[in-house]
Parts: C-alpha cells; sequence; structure tokens
C-alpha cells in the first residue's frame, strides 16, 4: 500500500515530464572539470517557478552555483529532510558511444547519456517527486528541502562541502536523500534488492614513483620503470583482510532471508570467524559486496617515459585506495609500503574525510522500506555500506543523518554506464524512482503521514 498522494497522481503526465526533463538535463554539459553548473541550476530554477515554486543559489566562485529550495511546514514538528543530488558529471569519451553523450537520447523506453542515472537521474526523481509534493497540498510537519549542488565528481569543495560549511543556518535538517546506494535485481540475493547507503569508505590517492637510473633504450637495467612496473605487480596481488562491522553484519543477515540454505546460514554468521572463509570465496565474486569488506586498491594512472629509445629516470602511478571507515590510514600506508618495497616512494596525496554512520533504526530509512516494499512486493531493503565516496558525509559530519539510494531496479548493465559508457535509465524506473520517493517523503514529512500512507492506491 502506497500513500494517498501517489494513488492521486496522473503518471502518464509525470512520465512524460520526467522523460523531458532529464532529457534536456543531460543536454547541459556540466562534466566536471570545470563543472559549469550554472545552466543547469537556471533550469531547475526555472522548473520550480513555473510551478510557483521561489529557489535560491549560493555562488562560492563563478559558474559554480548551489541551488536550495523550500515547501515549509507552517507549524513543523521536526527538523527538515533535503533531498539532495550534484549538477556535476563525470566527463565522457565520445568515441566509445553508442549515443553522443550530452544528446540526452530518448529510445529503446530508455534516457541516455552522462549523468542519465550518476546523478541527474537521481536529480529529476527528487526534483518530480518535490514538484507532486507541493501539487498535492499535503500540509507539512517537517521542511522539505531540494539541494542540487555543484562539483561532487571533484570532491565537493565548492558543493555540499562548502554548503554545509558556509551555510548551515540555512539547511540545519534532519534527514538527507542522497546517492551511494540502488536497487537492484539479480546481482545480490535472488529477490529484488534495494540497498541504502548508511556509511561509506574512505578514498585515499597515493602516488608510487620510483626514481633512479634510466638510460639507453637499447641496455638499461632494473632501471626505474622495470621496479615500478614489478611494484604495481605486486600491488594487484594484495588483498586486505575481509572485516566486518555493524553495517556489513545488518547488510548479511538482511540479504540472507532471500538465499537458500546453506548460503542464508553462511550470511546470518558473516561475522564469525570461522564462517568468514567459507564465504569469502563467494564475497570475491561480486565485486561490490568484496569492496564492502575490505580495503582495496587500484592503479589508474601511469606516467613515465615519452621516448622509444629512453628508459625515463622517474616512474610514477596513481592508486587510488578504498579504506573501511575504520581503518588506521598509517597502517594501511604501512601495509603498501611493505607490499611496494623500499626502493618505491609512496605519498599520499588525498584523502577524504573520516565520517560516522547514519542509524538503520530512523524514520526515513523505514519510510523509505514502506515505500520500496510498496512500489515493488518481496523487495529486500538493506543498509550497505558505499564503496563510492559521496556528499552524505558532509553532511553526517553535521550529525545528520544521510541515505543514498537511487530508488530504481538497476541491472548489472545499467549499473555498469555509470562513469561507463551508454550510461542510461529505463522510463520505468524514472516512474519507480519517483513513486517510491513521493511515498517515502510524505510518509516522512506529510503532518498526517501515517495515515495518508495507510490508504489504499
Ligand atoms: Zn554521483
Amino acid at each position: 500500500m502506497a500513500s494517498q498522494t501517489v494513488g492521486r497522481v496522473a503518471w502518464d503526465d509525470v512520465r512524460r515530464q520526467a522523460t523531458d526533463f532529464l532529457s534536456r538535463y543531460i543536454q547541459i554539459d556540466t562534466s566536471n572539470p570545470p563543472g559549469n553548473e550554472a545552466a543547469a541550476a537556471r533550469m531547475i530554477s526555472e522548473t520550480l517557478a513555473a510551478e510557483g515554486i521561489a529557489s535560491e543559489l549560493y555562488t562560492p566562485a563563478p559558474g559554480r552555483p548551489n541551488l536550495v529550495a523550500r515547501l515549509r511546514a507552517p507549524d513543523p514538528f521536526a527538523r527538515p529532510l533535503l533531498l539532495l543530488h550534484h549538477m556535476d558529471v563525470v566527463p565522457a569519451s565520445p568515441g566509445a558511444w553508442r549515443v553522443p553523450p550530452f544528446d540526452g537520447e530518448v529510445r529503446e523506453g530508455y534516457v541516455w547519456g552522462r549523468g542519465a542515472i550518476d546523478d541527474k537521474g537521481l536529480g529529476a526523481i527528487h526534483l518530480i517527486a518535490f514538484l507532486l509534493l507541493a501539487r498535492s497540498g499535503v500540509t507539512l510537519g517537517r521542511d522539505v528541502i531540494l539541494m542540487a549542488v555543484a562539483d561532487e565528481e571533484e570532491g565537493g569543495g565548492l558543493g555540499a562541502g562548502w554548503m554545509v560549511n558556509n551555510h548551515w543556518d540555512d539547511i540545519e535538517c534532519e534527514y538527507v536523500w542522497d546517492e551511494g546506494g540502488a536497487g537492484s535485481h539479480g546481482i545480490i540475493g535472488d529477490n529484488p534488492v534495494f540497498s541504502v547507503s548508511v556509511w561509506e569508505k574512505r578514498s585515499m590517492v597515493l602516488r608510487l614513483t620510483a626514481r633512479g637510473q634510466g638510460g639507453h633504450g637499447a641496455m638499461a637495467v632494473g632501471a626505474p620503470i622495470d621496479r615500478l612496473v614489478s611494484a604495481l605487480h605486486a600491488l594487484q596481488g594484495y588483498r586486505a583482510d575481509a572485516r566486518f562491522n555493524e553495517v556489513t553484519r545488518e547488510f548479511f543477515r538482511r540479504v540472507a532471508a532471500t538465499r537458500p540454505f546453506p548460503v542464508s546460514w553462511l550470511m546470518r554468521n558473516a561475522g564469525h570467524f570461522a564462517v568468514r572463509p567459507l564465504l569469502s570465496a563467494r564475497i570475491n565474486k561480486i565485486p561490490v559486496v568484496n569492496a564492502m569488506v575490505r580495503d582495496t586498491v587500484v592503479t589508474t594512472i601511469l606516467d613515465a617515459g615519452g621516448k622509444p629509445n629512453v628508459s625515463p629516470e622517474t616512474a610514477m602511478a596513481t592508486t587510488n585506495a578504498r579504506l573501511l571507515p575504520d581503518t588506521d590510514p598509517e597502517a594501511f600506508l604501512q601495509n603498501i609500503r611493505n607490499v611496494v618495497g623500499e626502493s618505491i616512494d609512496v605519498e599520499v596525496e588525498a584523502l577524504t574525510e573520516a565520517s560516522p554512520p547514519s542509524p538503520v533504526a530512523s524514520e526515513l530509512f523505514e519510510a523509505i522500506e514502506k515505500a520500496a516494499v510498496a512500489e515493488v512486493p518481496g523487495a529486500v531493503v538493506t543498509p550497505i555500506q558505499t564503496p563510492v565516496i559521496t556528499d552524505s558525509r558532509f553532511f553526517r559530519l553535521k550529525g545528520a543523518k544521510a541515505y543514498g539510494l537511487i530508488p530504481a531496479i538497476l541491472t548489472t548493465d545499467d549499473l555498469n554506464t555509470i562513469h561507463g559508457v551508454d550510461e542510461r535509465i529505463s522510463i520505468d524506473n524514472l516512474v519507480r524512482g519517483i513513486k517510491i520517493t513521493l511515498d517515502a517523503i510524505t510518509r516522512l514529512c506529510a503532518r498526517d503521514g501515517a495515515s495518508a500512507s495507510d490508504q489504499r492506491r
């Protein structure tokens, strides 16, 4: 049973509006760097204004605005819910795509283009649900804030981080709905699973440098470039121990319900030392689950040499490590130094903030759970510790409870397009996402949320 608010909507119209909005949103190229989110913010602001909703821009640097709009509760009983998405996207190399990445093409039941899922798709879902909530005329018991930020893909220093550090007085939300998790089917468990991010890993960027004598391409031996290659090879073989915490144990416990014995039993006892070796082969096969329980390290940039007949004096690589929230960065670094050996310099280029987890027992998590199951019967809703870095950390550090979920049912193929080629979202998923979002925010924010939610569609 979804809320009354969901039952009253003309969903065919919403389908058209959401498709059109997302297609146009993708056509505004906000590749970051440089970002250039101004036109995107203007489009959102105009869409809101057309329905009589004001929005405000907060601009830390030229062309890099952050947008905030608010539906007010006349006599609030609680602090706001904030719907958060980022307007910037990672760059796309058109050559590899089946469609031009910034055309916003609509075909085969999908909206195509960079940002279709991450994060303009979530933005479209939030925006339309926000408009539908406003149109419904329900009396709110807490404010609902729509926030579209710049700069997430480059760390959020001009976006969410800047907003939280400079304009917290205008936000002061209790809850945040952000990216970081998604619904999926057939990846983990046999049922549809909505993975809601409640905590995240930390990103550590390392620069590995080998220095020494290069020489002529005809005879150099043991040159820096060779030592770097050996070090990276050793790093590929590095596998940190699997470690479980309150979030990952709860994840396995919930997903266990969808699996037959004995896997279900193993999952329920995931934290137990005797079970770990038995479960570990299965965990290793699913990259997203593997990344949830281990520190990982991936080489992302190589930089050495320039002439075919010269062995260079320096060879460099950049690796991206993702640390479990309770990993000691110094101890991790020492492990990496041991793996690559003394002849390689290892420097930390960047490390994201450590942030606390958000509780699984909360009104927003519960509202999401009810709304998701109402829309997708048989679905399991579980907390996860996301391996990706999100803006949620800024809010968690301020004491807000933040949850990451694209409320759609994505396939492995869909998920692989995020930051990859042919990014796309099905129109069915857009509509599903809007229904779940509208239902959940009505449950959480309407003054009579509980009773409105118990009405049949
Ligand atoms: Zn994103």
